[in-house]
């Protein structure tokens, strides 16, 4: 299968801005923010998204994550961090190796939220008791 782009930047074959590589890991920033300093994660063992990628792989994305969103927040001056990912193509997904978004954030700067809805009565409630039932399996 041909490596995609984020493959590409782990190996060095094309440039990005890396802030950060451990042995499991790799961060650079995202070449189209949403606010400046906005981050990618990589896990360096390649997965598709969060529906294939392995604990330990998973783990060490999440270590990296807590590691720098302190650090990015501070160094852009910003209010808040979100962390963010898109698993397939229905989710916004459009680069098929793992990766977690960390987007700085500042008041007011305009971002909305996705759209909330409402269950309908008792509908929370049999779902619920449905994807716990797949849990127990
Ligand atoms: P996603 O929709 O979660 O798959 O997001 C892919 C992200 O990768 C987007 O935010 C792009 O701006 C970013 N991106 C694509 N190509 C590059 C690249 N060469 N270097 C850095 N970020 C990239």
């Amino acid at each position: 299968m041909e490596p995609t782009i984020f493959e590409k930047i782990l190996s060095r074959e094309i440039p990005a801005n890396i802030i950060y590589e451990d042995g499991d890991t790799l961060a650079f920033l995202d070449i189209a923010p949403n606010n400046p300093g906005h981050t990618l994660i990589i896990p360096k063992v390649h997965s598709r998204n969060l529906l294939d990628i392995t604990e330990d792989s998973w783990l060490a994305v999440m270590r990296t994550a807590r590691k720098l969103a302190p650090i990015i927040k501070e160094a852009v001056g910003a209010d808040g961090i979100n962390i963010a990912m898109n698993n397939e193509p229905a989710a916004g997904q459009v680069v098929f190796h793992a990766h977690v978004h960390l987007i700085p954030r500042h008041e007011g700067d305009g971002f909305t939220h996705f759209p909330q809805g409402k269950y309908e009565d008792g509908e929370a409630e049999a779902l619920a008791e449905r994807i716990k039932a797949r849990i127990a399996n």
